[in-house]
């Protein structure tokens, strides 16, 4: 069964997309530079790249007061991490999922420790995205994530509250409403210290939804990590 399985879906590296020999790794050495981790100095916030070293939050979250503490961001975005993304999402390749939380665990672990999460949260996927991929991508990172820093993942404590319109008609006001509507948390929530997991942060509205949620039912301290943040201008 494993060979079949290995003969239909061989390893594949998730930049340039091919087949690699199982030797334990889960990219080409030459591929590696495709990915470009986040660099010094990043916004505390949204966990991006900042241009300007005098201040240590970007403008877009100066201007937006996000109510999550903190967020943390692998790589950058560009079109190689887009592909292996959608790779993982849409063609379930769980191994660009292993790839990106192996990677993550190994960029961002030290920094993730230290901020103390008692508990890693997955932000919940729609129903409808559920049954078309068959998987949450978030949840599946949160395991790996947390099983390899040693922090247990809870899927059992933020919820959505059903399907609303689709997020990307709407402008970004509507959005924010629109999605803070969107997520509950469970009434005897036992966490205080939270850290979202999600694939891709793009204006901050969902961490937002879920944070207000978390926060609503007791949390104090939440923040995220996810694989990359989309630059807002490619996404209004
Ligand atoms: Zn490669
Ligand atoms: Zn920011």
């Amino acid at each position: 069964m494993g060979n079949i399985f290995k003969f239909l879906y061989p390893p594949r590296c998730p930049a340039c997309r091919q087949v690699m020999e199982e030797d334990g790794t889960y990219i080409h050495p030459e591929c590696r530079g495709a990915f470009k981790t986040i660099g010094e100095p990043r916004c505390y916030k949204c966990g991006r790249r900042l241009w300007n070293p005098e201040s240590d939050i970007c403008s877009g979250c100066r201007q937006k007061k996000h109510s999550y503490g903190y967020g943390l961001a692998l790589y950058e975005y560009n079109e190689v991490a887009q592909r292996a993304m959608l790779d993982y999402k849409s063609e379930g390749i769980r191994r660009n999922g292993d790839f990106f939380a192996s990677e993550a665990v190994n960029v961002l672990g030290r920094l993730i420790k230290r901020l103390e999460p008692e508990v890693l949260v997955p932000v919940p996927i729609t129903d409808r995205k559920m049954r078309i991929r068959g998987f949450n991508q978030s949840e599946y990172l949160a395991e790996k994530i947390g099983g390899a820093l040693n922090i247990p993942v809870d899927t059992d404590i933020l919820f959505r509250t059903g399907e609303k319109a689709e997020q990307k008609k709407l402008s970004g006001r509507e959005r924010l409403k629109n999605v803070s509507d969107s997520f509950k948390a469970v009434d005897d929530n036992p966490y205080k210290r939270i850290c979202l997991v999600d694939d891709v942060y793009t204006t901050g509205s969902t961490m937002e939804g879920c944070t207000r949620a978390l926060m609503s039912k007791g949390a104090k301290d939440v923040g995220f990590v996810v694989i990359f943040s989309v630059p807002e201008n490619d996404t209004e």
